[in-house]
């Protein structure tokens, strides 16, 4: 059956029928109708309806190298004939997952020598989660078993990876978060800044409380700090450069395990192959997916710094994993994925040349409206924030409402960004290129003058 085998109506009908969507109030999406899509090629989908629609967020922040690559597929189809299934437990392997495993080892900095699989990036979450605390454990010191994260982060839906985030409403479903976890502050200068506080002096504040929070619970009984070298669905929030390496100093002053989560902004997205190279940092582990294999297939993982690799592999059984755990169609297309970041140049192209232009762009074009503040970004991942005043920080009274309006602009000028509340964010596919960037941009500053009238 052809993908528009039925008609748009009829795929919305069964859709509401039989569908529950992730992250939605499925009473309104029913009653507006889900919008179909039916095709995507570079940075462009297409809706059943034959709309081309610009997609500024590369699917969830992962399509990485843009849509409808047919080695990807053809890699795929190869490797489903030559072995669909097989797993990596109980002493056995593959060639693709060794594969992409060295491979790996390559394009990440020296001292990073190994990976573990999983199939999203919620599972490598819940992965570090009982990594950490088995490395404490190996260690002699199983007291240590807190992890803290920050407020308004996100590290996925799983029970675990909700608790460690930090979103609110998050936790409100499901009694979270789990015990185990403490949260600190999001190092936002818009929200948390003090008047006439320079942003570096902030970033050193909002680290310093990551040492206060150590201090009330104990430094032994502290395993790891996790955070977002962006914090990605909370708005791209790109803390100060002082933040990262006095986190770092503080991690290692009390023997704490420091873990990026890099599902968002590895693979480039920053314009360095992951997050924590552009800001100077070394973490134990870190988190991998969407970007692993832009999205052509799901595959996740950790990547364990050498020192924590050698403990866990001292240390005897690790009773952890899952049924596709390197799944082999799935580290085919990964390798392959990887392979082209690399060796076609995209990454190196977002870190010379489309990431500086997307910056130098989205500031002329953002920054001189009324209500729109912090117009921010690295590489190619970008945000700006709605506010009532730009003088005083003073934000709208709903938290969403400016957002989910300019989003809806948006989406009617077949124009995909997101809003995170009153931040409009984009992270469209690696493979953009500059005269994208400014079609992108001339319908969005149009959809953002329409947004303003209505706020008057
Ligand atoms: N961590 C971060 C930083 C994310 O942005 C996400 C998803 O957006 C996740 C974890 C969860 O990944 P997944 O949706 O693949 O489970």
């Amino acid at each position: 059956m052809s993908t528009t085998a039925r008609s748009t109506n009829e795929y919305r009908e069964l859709d509401a029928a039989h569908h529950l969507h992730p992250f939605s109030d499925m009473g309104s999406l029913n009653r507006q109708g889900s919008r179909v899509i039916v095709k995507g090629d570079g940075i462009y989908l297409w809706d059943s309806e034959g709309n081309k629609i610009t997609d500024g967020m590369a699917g969830l922040w992962c399509v990485n190298i843009g849509y409808g690559r047919k080695d990807l597929a053809e890699v795929a189809r190869q490797q489903m004939e030559d072995l669909a299934y097989y797993n990596t437990f109980f002493k056995t392997t593959h060639p693709r997952v060794v594969e992409l495993s060295t491979l790996l080892a390559e394009v990440t900095q020296p001292g990073y020598q190994h990976v573990f699989y999983t199939n999203s990036g919620s599972e490598s979450v819940d992965t570090v989660i009982r990594m950490v605390r088995q490395y404490w454990s190996i260690k002699g010191k199983p007291g240590k078993k807190t992890l803290i994260s920050r407020w308004n982060g996100y590290h996925g839906s799983t029970i675990g990876g909700a608790s460690l985030g930090g979103m609110t409403y998050m936790h409100e479903q499901g009694d979270l978060p789990i015990p185990g976890i403490a949260h600190i502050g999001q190092p936002w200068y818009l929200k948390e800044g003090r008047d006439g506080e320079s942003e570096a002096d902030f970033g050193l504040r909002a680290a310093s409380w990551l040492e206060e929070k150590i201090l009330e619970i104990g430094a032994d009984k502290v395993a790891a700090f996790v955070g977002e070298p962006i914090l990605g669905a909370g708005g791209v929030i790109i803390p100060p450069a002082s933040y990262w390496p006095e986190i770092e100093r503080i991690c290692n002053k009390y023997d704490i395990l420091l873990v990026a989560d890099e599902v968002i902004c590895g693979f480039g997205r920053t314009g360095d192959w992951f997050g924590h190279e552009h800001f100077g940092f070394r973490p134990h582990l870190f988190t991998i997916a969407k970007g692993l294999s832009s999205g052509y297939l799901p595959i996740g993982g950790v990547i364990i710094g050498d020192e924590v690799a050698r403990t866990l592999i001292e240390g005897g059984d690790f009773n952890h994993g899952f049924t596709y755990s390197g799944h082999p169609v799935s580290a085919a297309v990964a390798h392959a994925n990887v392979r082209a970041l690399r060796d076609e140049g995209i990454v190196e192209q977002v870190k010379k040349d489309t990431g500086p232009y997307m910056q130098k762009r989205w500031r002329e074009a953002f920054g001189g409206f009324e209500h729109v503040t912090d117009v921010r970004g690295v590489g190619l991942i970008q945000a700006f924030t709605w506010v009532k005043n730009k003088a005083t920080r003073e934000m709208f009274a709903g938290s969403d409402d400016v957002g989910t309006l300019c989003r809806d602009i948006f989406f009617k000028h077949n124009l995909i960004m997101r809003a995170c509340g009153d931040s409009m964010v984009s992270a469209p596919p690696l493979i953009i290129t500059r005269t994208e960037i400014d079609a992108m941009l001339s319908t969005a500053v149009e959809c953002v003058e329409q947004t303003e009238k209505l706020l008057q």
